[in-house]
């Protein structure tokens, strides 16, 4: 981390758009072990907390987040705040008040999202490790588009102390980076209770080092919709996972999975927009307007001119579940279907250690293809990644291959706190199939 890194980093973000907010130099002092970024939407005490959202604008934090500060404390040089889109609200990281971030094999297309930044920075930077925030899918999708590994823990393995809120029940804290090994040393330094959070829970120790593998199920559910070159990618990798690693793979049903994203976006966006709630220009970020007005148009008058329509959109359909009348047909049958999706879940797993998947059903599109795509079919693209994440457990994202230059993701899905089996799983797969990244800066 010389000079010389901080002004590529510069010139990379010009092209990139990887961050929000960048450190201006490195360290004085050389002591720092390594360097990582955080997700917008974690507070940092040094950076503004903005979550990809105008409304947050000014607002600096008086604290770190706990993963944050873990990473410090272990050593880390936080280099900057990675682009997101808004509050957590998306899957091409386009809902972003801050920038769009670039796909690093190319910059006409995506880097998903919600953590797009956060994946291109894993991708661009060799040793960086970025955190990541999932609440239905924003570490996987990213982590598939731009070609590396995310780690989604188990609901309750990461401290969310210091996570701006999308869907408390839903947000996990997790990493990005260009291989399960760098992973492996990350994770243990922000895993574990926090009582700083009450839905930090008591947890089985960690355990990480090799574990074996001997069988993985593959959801018939998952194989509809999926497209032509992602299917043989993700085929090749089962076959070389039956080969080389010796795992027997059965096709098994997961009849929920296709209620999972009709149940998400309920839940997510009921929790959203009892979170979104507290932007209102009294207590963080932007304020406007005349104070002396009737609080309800002062609230309206900031709200509207500072959330985006994403933003907007899901407070609606968030009220709009969650009102008498309405909650018993939607609220509570989504919670119903996310205890089914658990228990369809834990019956596969019961019987085999992992499930894969592909992680999304293309690969990263083009901004102009974004454009075009109906809102519905932006949120079926999800519909891979929001199942495991509704039912709390840990998943890895890791490329498995290439179309049109582009790269594809697996994802495989674990039991609850069994993260050693996936960061074991994705260590072998890496004996076996090379990554590729676009240009390496040290
Ligand atoms: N795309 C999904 C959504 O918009 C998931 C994003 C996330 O995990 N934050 O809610």
């Amino acid at each position: 981390m010389d000079a010389a890194f901080f002004e590529r980093l510069k010139t990379l973000n010009k092209r990139y758009v990887l961050f929000s907010e960048l450190v201006d130099k490195g360290p004085d002092d050389h002591s720092y072990g390594f360097h990582f970024s955080a997700k917008d939407n974690l507070c940092t005490s040094n950076f503004q907390t903005r979550a990809g959202s105008r409304i947050l604008e000014g607002y600096r934090p008086p604290f770190d987040a706990t993963p944050v500060r873990r990473m410090r404390e272990a050593g880390g040089f936080l280099l900057g705040k990675t682009n997101m889109d808004e509050f957590g609200f998306g899957t091409f990281s386009t809902n972003s008040a801050y920038g769009v971030p670039r796909n690093p094999f190319d910059t006409e297309r995506s880097c998903g999202g919600s953590s797009g930044g956060a994946a291109a920075a894993a991708c661009l930077l060799d040793g960086h490790v970025a955190l990541g925030v999932s609440t239905g899918g924003s570490i996987s999708c990213p982590a598939s588009f731009c070609g590396v590994v995310g780690l989604t823990p188990t609901y309750g393995r990461v401290s969310r102390y210091g996570l701006v809120d999308y869907g408390n029940s839903l947000d996990k804290v997790g990493l990005l980076s260009r291989s399960s090994n760098a992973l492996s040393k990350y994770f243990p330094i922000i895993a574990g209770p926090d009582p700083m959070d009450p839905t930090s829970c008591p947890q089985p120790q960690l355990n990480l080092g090799p574990v074996e593998i001997r069988s993985i199920a593959v959801p018939q559910e998952a194989m509809e919709n999926i497209h032509p070159d992602v299917r043989t990618a993700f085929d090749r990798a089962i076959d070389t996972l039956r080969d080389s690693l010796s795992v027997s793979v059965e096709e098994v049903s997961i009849p929920s999975m296709k209620y999972a994203l009709p149940a998400y976006y309920v839940l997510a966006t009921s929790e959203a927009s009892t979170n979104l709630a507290r932007y209102c220009g009294m207590r963080f970020g932007a304020k406007g307007g005349d104070i002396a007005l009737h609080f309800n148009d002062y609230f309206s008058r900031v709200r509207s001119a500072n959330f985006g329509k994403e933003a907007k959109r899901r407070i609606l359909l968030g009220t709009y579940s969650r009102m008498v009348g309405f909650r018993n047909r939607y609220y509570l049958k989504a919670l119903a279907v996310r205890q089914t999706v658990i228990e369809d879940y834990g019956r596969v797993l019961k019987k085999h250690g992992m499930v894969a998947t592909p992680t999304m059903p293309f690969v990263s599109p083009r901004f102009t293809d974004i454009e075009r795509m109906k809102l519905i079919d932006m949120y079926r693209a999800d519909f891979l990644t929001i199942p495991p994440n509704l039912a709390g457990l840990p998943h890895i994202s890791v490329p498995c291959g290439y179309a049109d230059s582009m790269p594809i993701g697996m994802q495989l899905v674990a039991r609850h706190w069994d993260e050693a089996v996936l960061l074991s799983a994705a260590g072998s797969w890496e004996s076996s199939f090379k990554y590729r990244f676009p240009e390496a800066i040290r």
